[in-house]
């Protein structure tokens, strides 16, 4: 284990920067000079957007691996990128670093958001290092191009649209229960041995989020263009109300029609936690949630991987869950906010 001290900043850049591959044609120079320099297609708008985690608010080290970690803090911000209908091109990553940290250990964060680069097909172009006197923080700024005029806004939606949602819900906030549990029994007793084993899927939902890029490419394929589009980061509900607010209209998603999975169901039966509940408020799940023209029924109703769960109501309707006795329950952004469980 080396200490960070021995390397120092120019160092850990260099020994990071050595491993950097460039595909991105728009990438004329990474990391290594005072700043990158890109060269975006013509006919291209440029979409950007920036993350910030921070240790002891977005994440706890106790059970997150800090490869998971690296990859996580891209995929975030890809799927940010995602929801504006772009695709992603560059990153730069800026992190505080405690002193307690070794070097491996930022090799290990970095080797995972050397992951999430390849997965996503962007390049690591710059960033910054310095100590923290605090915890360890994270702050991932995502590039992305897409046709000029062919961003996908949240404030598109009109009245009949169809709400859609991609992928399942409520697996991320269930993953963080176990996680919260099993930290508990750990610090009672720390010979204890985490039991992690049984609950791959909501665990993998929490600590390794994928953005939803292959939606966004499907969708491309298919020929339909949303209407508006939100990631479903803070819950389904909160995201429902956004697309809402910003569209000026109300919207309707049925109970019956929220995507869960099977061992999310599990885990929230084994929690005592109502699942409905858990997909509406629960966050992180960084599925897509868009609306499309009614017409386009026919393009998603048998598509695996996109559920149809409503659709967008006049503004004077309100926004609202219609239960399986067809009862409408105002929808209410009570979410999941970090500040609230930091
Ligand atoms: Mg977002």
């Amino acid at each position: 284990m080396t200490p960070l001290d021995k390397v120092g900043e120019f160092g850990l850049i260099g020994r990071i920067q050595q491993t950097v591959e460039l595909k991105q044609p728009s990438t004329i120079l990474g990391i290594g000079d005072d700043a990158a320099i890109l060269a975006p297609a013509a006919g291209q708008e440029l979409v950007i957007s920036t993350d910030l985690l921070t240790e002891g608010v977005h994440f706890d080290l106790t059970f997150c691996p800090l490869k998971h970690l690296g990859y996580k803090a891209v995929a975030v911000n890809v799927s940010d990128i995602a929801a504006m209908n772009a695709l992603p091109t560059q990153i730069v990553v800026a992190v505080s670093i405690p002193p307690r940290f070794t070097v491996e250990a930022v090799e290990e964060l970095f080797e995972g958001v050397k992951l999430a680069c390849e997965a996503y097909n962007v390049d690591l172009v710059g960033g910054d290092t310095t100590g923290s006197r605090a915890g360890l923080t994270i702050s991932v700024t995502a590039l992305g191009q897409v046709a000029a005029g062919q961003a996908v806004r949240r404030s598109g939606a009109g009245p009949n649209d169809l709400l859609c949602v991609t992928g399942d819900l409520g697996g991320a906030y269930l993953g963080l229960q176990v996680l919260e549990r099993e930290k508990q029994v750990w610090q009672a007793d720390p010979e204890s041995q985490p039991e992690l084993g049984n609950y791959p899927y909501v665990l993998q939902r929490q600590l390794r989020p994928e953005a939803r890029m292959d939606v966004i490419h499907e969708l491309r394929e298919l020929g339909v263009v949303p209407t508006s589009m939100i990631d479903v980061s803070d819950g389904l509900a909160s995201e429902v109300l956004h697309l809402c607010q910003a569209s000026g209209t109300g919207a309707r998603i049925f109970t019956e029609n929220l995507p869960i999975a099977n061992p999310t169901l599990e885990v929230a039966n084994e929690f005592n936690l109502d699942p409905i509940m858990c997909m509406l408020n629960g966050g992180e799940d960084y599925e897509l949630l868009f609306t499309v023209p009614l017409a386009d029924h026919a393009k998603l109703k048998n598509h695996p991987d996109i559920t149809i769960i409503g659709h967008m109501v006049d503004k004077s309707e309100g926004a609202n869950l219609i239960t399986k006795s067809g009862q409408p329950v105002p929808l209410k952004a009570q979410g999941f906010s970090h500040f609230d469980h930091g």
